[in-house]
C-alpha cells in the first residue's frame, strides 16, 4: 500500500493532498494546531486575521480541484466578482478605469478558504489528519539517500512515533525546518534569496453599515514610492456583510495597531477614500498587526543532492511579499503542476530535482513581480535590479499611468497581477503602442495624477 506523508494543513499541504489522494493509496496529513470544527481561527496561520485576496489563477486551479467550487461558495453568501470592476483601485496614475475584465476572484475570509478546502477533503476516504502532531525530524534508509519517513510528536501525551511514508512533502511554511533536517543528514541546505522591504500590516474587521451599499468589493489605495508615500491600504468586503480593512507600510513605515493610530494612517494613505469610510464603521475585532512579509526563495533547485522522495512546496519553498496577494494562488499554481508530474512519473518515480525544475520555472514571474515592485523603495534590503530591470520599471510606472484612460492596457495589467498571464504581456507591442501613444500626446503620470480624483462615495440605499 503507498502511502504519502503532508507536513502541515494549511493552503499548501490542503491542497498537495488533494492531488495525491488520487496517485497513493493512503495520505496522512499532519498538523501541529488543533484542527478546528469550524471556520476559525488557528495561531499557526497567524496571517488568517489579515485580508487575503484569491487572484484569478489560485481561483480558476480551485474550481479545478473542487468542481462544486463556484455552487458551494455562492450558497455561502460568498460573492463572485470580476476583479476589473468590482474593484476600485487608486494607484500612481489616479483611480484606475474599472474595465469588465473577465478576471474572477471570490472576496473571503481566509479561514472559510481553508475550511472549505479541509472540509472538502475530510470527506476523501483516503485522507487521514491527525492534528497536534508536530514533525520533528526526518527518517531515511541506512545510506540516507531516501526518505522513509517522518518522526512526530504527538503534542497531546509528548510522546513520539515513526510514521512510514513512500512519499513526504513539506508544506510547513515559512518555519519549516527542512535546510536544518537536510544539513543534519550530511546534505546542503538550499541557498537562500531574501528581498526585504520591510512592510508592516495592521488589520481590522468592520461590520458593514447596514442598509448602504457600495459600488465595490475591494477598495485598494496602493502607496506612492516615487512620491515618497509609503502607505497602502486595501478594504475588502468578505462573508457576513463585513470588512476586512489592511493598512501596509512600506520601509518600516509600519501602521501603529491602537485604534486612533490606525485611523490616522488611514487618513494619511496617497487618497482618503479608505479612511472617510470607515471612520464612522463600527469595529468587530482589535488591530491586528503583522510584520513577517519578506521574500524568501530557498533555491531547492540549485542543489545538487537531494534524498529521494522528499518534497517540498509553498511557502517552505518560496514566500512572497503578501502584498501583491500571490501565495494562495502559487500554491495552487504547485499543486498543479505536482498533478501533472505525478500523472507522468508517479509517486515513486518523481524526482526532487525534476519537481523543484519545474516549481522555480512557476516561482519565477510572481517574484519578479513582487521583487521588482519591493526594490522600488530605497529602504528595500536585496539586490538591486541591473539597467534593464530600471528600465523595464519605468515602463510599468507608464504603464500605471495610463491605468484611468485605457481598456486594453487596464486589462493587460490585471491578468499580469493575477497570474492570468506572464509580466512580458505589458510589453507586447500593441499595449506598448497603447502605452506610448498617451505619452506622446502629453498624458502624464503626473498629469493624470493630479487629474479629478472621483472620490468613493458610499451609494445608499438598495
Ligand atoms: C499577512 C499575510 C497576508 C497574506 N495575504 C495573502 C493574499 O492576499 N493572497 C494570497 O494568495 N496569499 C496571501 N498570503 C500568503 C498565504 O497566506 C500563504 O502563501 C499560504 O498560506 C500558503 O502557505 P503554506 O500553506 O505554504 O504555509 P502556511 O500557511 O504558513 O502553513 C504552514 C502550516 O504548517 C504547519 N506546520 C509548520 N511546521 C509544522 C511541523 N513541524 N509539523 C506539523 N505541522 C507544521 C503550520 O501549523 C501551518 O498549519 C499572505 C500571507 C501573510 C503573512
Amino acid at each position: 500500500m503507498s502511502h504519502a506523508v503532508v507536513i502541515g494543513s494549511s493552503l499548501s499541504g490542503l491542497l498537495a493532498a488533494r492531488v495525491l489522494s488520487d496517485y497513493v493509496d493512503q495520505v496522512t496529513v499532519l498538523e501541529r494546531d488543533e484542527l478546528p470544527e469550524q471556520a476559525e481561527y488557528r495561531g499557526s496561520v497567524p496571517q488568517a486575521r489579515h485580508l487575503h485576496v484569491l487572484l484569478a489563477k489560485g481561483r480558476e486551479i480551485l474550481t479545478q480541484l473542487f468542481p462544486r467550487f463556484e455552487a458551494d461558495f455562492a450558497a455561502l453568501g460568498i460573492a463572485t466578482i470580476d476583479i476589473g470592476l468590482d474593484t476600485s483601485a487608486f494607484t500612481a496614475g489616479g483611480w484606475t478605469k474599472r474595465v469588465r475584465a473577465g478576471v474572477l476572484s471570490n472576496p473571503v475570509s481566509r479561514v472559510t478558504i481553508d475550511w472549505y478546502v479541509y472540509s472538502q477533503l475530510r470527506q476523501h476516504p483516503n485522507v487521514t489528519f491527525l492534528s497536534r502532531r508536530e514533525v520533528q525530524r526526518l527518517v531515511t534508509d541506512a545510506d540516507r539517500r531516501i526518505v522513509t519517513g517522518v518522526e512526530v510528536l504527538n503534542r497531546e501525551d509528548q510522546s513520539t512515533q515513526t510514521l512510514a511514508a513512500d512519499l513526504v512533502i513539506d508544506a510547513s511554511g515559512r518555519t519549516s525546518k527542512t535546510p536544518q533536517w537536510l544539513q543534519d543528514l550530511g546534505y546542503d541546505a538550499p541557498p537562500r534569496t531574501v528581498v526585504n522591504s520591510y512592510l508592516g500590516y495592521a488589520t481590522r474587521w468592520f461590520q458593514m453599515p447596514a442598509g448602504q451599499t457600495f459600488d465595490w468589493h475591494i477598495l485598494l489605495i496602493t502607496a506612492l514610492p516615487t512620491k515618497g508615500n509609503f502607505r497602502g491600504g486595501a478594504i475588502q468586503r468578505i462573508e457576513g456583510d463585513r470588512w476586512v480593512v489592511t493598512l501596509g507600510g512600506v520601509n518600516k513605515t509600519y501602521p501603529p495597531t491602537d485604534d486612533d493610530g490606525f485611523l490616522e494612517f488611514a487618513r494619511q494613505l496617497p487618497s482618503t477614500a479608505i479612511y472617510e469610510i470607515i471612520k464612522d464603521a463600527e469595529p468587530i475585532s482589535p488591530v491586528y498587526g503583522y510584520r513577517r512579509t519578506e521574500n524568501i526563495w530557498n533555491h531547492y533547485e540549485r542543489l545538487s543532492r537531494h534524498p529521494e522522495h522528499l518534497l517540498v512546496m509553498g511557502d517552505a519553498y518560496c514566500g512572497f511579499n503578501p502584498i501583491y496577494g500571490q501565495g494562495m494562488s502559487v500554491a495552487a499554481m504547485e499543486a498543479q503542476k505536482l498533478d501533472e508530474l505525478l500523472r507522468q512519473y508517479g509517486p515513486a518515480g518523481l524526482s526532487p530535482a525534476v519537481f523543484y525544475g519545474v516549481l522555480a520555472k512557476i516561482i519565477a514571474n510572481p517574484w519578479l513581480l513582487a521583487t521588482g515592485e519591493d526594490l522600488r523603495y530605497p529602504g528595500t534590503e536585496g539586490d538591486r535590479p541591473g539597467w534593464l530591470a530600471r528600465m523595464a520599471q519605468k515602463y510599468v510606472d507608464r504603464v500605471i499611468a495610463v491605468l484611468p484612460l485605457d481598456e486594453v492596457v487596464g486589462t493587460a495589467f490585471i491578468k499580469v497581477n493575477n497570474l492570468m498571464e506572464p509580466p512580458q504581456v505589458l510589453f507586447r507591442p500593441d499595449i506598448i503602442a497603447r502605452v506610448l501613444g498617451y505619452t506622446l500626446r502629453g498624458v502624464r503620470q503626473d498629469e493624470s495624477l493630479n487629474a479629478p480624483v472621483q472620490p468613493m462615495k458610499p451609494a445608499v440605499g438598495d
